[in-house]
């Protein structure tokens, strides 16, 4: 009865819900940054791009802390008595940023964390007899933050090791609050339970997390690519050309051009061999023309625009610029034939090339001329490049 009496004032209150309510919050604030704003830079990203994103995950992280402590003095009448579930919260945060926001602005405030919470900014420990467990269990800490900053990826996927390493941080937290806040020194047992129950929750929800915005990633993939390609699709194109358009057209000194292709007499594939033989070339050109951009660091973005139709969108390229570039990507195509059903299929294509005008009114002007010069390349016998308006045979040297 004592110990159903002793949980219930502990942990089963208004202050304990609504601190634990207020944690659940912070939580997903800080998933939501990771989701949004982590994903966007990477190791190589420039330093000028990833600090602020930094800066914003630590500040954070610290208005969580002062939220939490903010509540909770609130809740309890501006006493820190009682605070075994505050405490815990404010762990479970910190060790939580610590999982999901890999930066160094993060593993500072954790380090430096011991120094800053409620009451213990003083110096008054130095002068208690139990300052040699302070250090100690500092030093501790400190060594678990960095093991947990160097091997998050791995701590992943191990139960037990994330498990273990949850305990360690959690004991040595336990021990720091125990030497400025006097308490009976088994109670660290049951905090530390209480502490991993905690994580476990909040790994559970953030394990649940995950999967929703796996799963918006995957609709957005399905709306943007092509199915049966791969590559990206017309309506992925027609949320870049507003973009590219408002971008280009005020720089003066950086052209854009665009390029688009058709495959020659398409329909004999289908036609002659069906189909699903239609689907492979389909597949095969987008491919070809896909892995060549990227492998000649043409940085051209290409386009399925429907049917046998394709795009390519050269940023910081003159029309000029793009002729050794398809002609390139032509007699890739050319040498590289579909091997399919023990049949050698060659495909050509015909292209139309233009450049991005200041006396373009929108991105469908540039669209319309690339259609025109297209439609000009086929009437000339196919398997030719127009570029603004002059129609070349890719097998006769000019
Ligand atoms: P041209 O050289 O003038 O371009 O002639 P073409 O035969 O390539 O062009 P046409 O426009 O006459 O035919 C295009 C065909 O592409 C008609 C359509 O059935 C076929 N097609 C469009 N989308 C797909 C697809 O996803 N898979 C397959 N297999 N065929 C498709
Ligand atoms: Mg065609
Ligand atoms: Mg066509």
């Amino acid at each position: 009865m004592n110990i159903l009496n002793e949980i219930t004032t502990k942990y089963v209150n208004l202050t304990s819900t609504i601190i634990t309510l207020v944690t659940i919050g912070l939580i997903t604030v800080i998933t939501i940054i990771a989701y949004g704003l982590e994903r966007r830079i990477d190791d190589k990203s420039p330093i000028y791009f990833k600090l602020p994103v930094h800066l914003a995950e630590g500040a954070v992280l610290a208005g969580s802390m002062i939220i939490l402590q903010k509540t909770f003095l609130v809740l309890n009448n501006g006493s820190v008595n009682n605070g075994w579930l505050y405490a815990n919260a404010q762990l479970t945060i910190l060790l939580y940023a610590m999982y999901l926001l890999r930066n160094k602005i993060i593993l500072l405030i954790n380090l430096l964390m011991p120094f800053a919470y409620h009451q213990s900014a003083n110096i008054q420990r130095l002068g208690s007899s139990r300052w040699p467990y302070f250090l100690i269990s500092y030093i501790f800490l400190v060594a678990i933050i960095i093991y947990i900053y160097w091997q998050t990826d791995s701590l992943k996927d191990s139960t037990i090791k994330y498990l273990t390493l949850q305990i360690l941080y959690g004991a040595a937290w336990w021990i720091l609050l125990w030497v400025d806040h006097s308490f009976p020194f088994y109670n660290i047992f049951n905090m530390l339970i209480v502490f991993v129950i905690y994580m476990a929750i909040i790994r559970y929800c953030e394990h649940k997390m995950q999967l929703t915005l796996n799963g918006y990633d995957t609709l957005k993939k399905v709306v943007n690519y092509d199915e049966l390609t791969g590559i990206r699709n017309r309506s992925s194109l027609d949320k870049n050309s507003k973009e590219i358009y408002k971008q280009y057209s005020h720089e003066d000194d950086v052209p854009l051009s665009m390029a688009m292709f058709d495959i020659d007499h398409f329909k004999l594939f289908n036609d002659k061999y069906g189909h699903s033989t239609g689907d492979e070339v389909l597949r095969h050109v987008a491919h070809t023309m896909d892995r060549e951009l990227y492998l000649k660091k043409t940085h051209g973005q290409i386009f399925r625009f429907g049917g046998e139709e394709f795009i390519i969108v050269f940023r910081g390229k003159t029309a000029e610029e793009c002729k050794p570039i398809i002609t390139d990507l032509r007699n890739t195509l050319l040498h590289s034939p579909l091997f399919f059903n023990g049949m050698r299929l060659n495909v050509s294509v015909s292209f139309g090339i233009s450049e991005l005008k200041p006396t373009d009114s929108g991105f469908a002007d540039l669209f319309n001329r690339v259609d025109s010069y297209l439609y000009k390349s086929k009437n000339a016998g196919r398997n030719k490049m127009t570029i603004e308006n002059v129609t070349y045979d890719f097998d006769k040297t000019e």
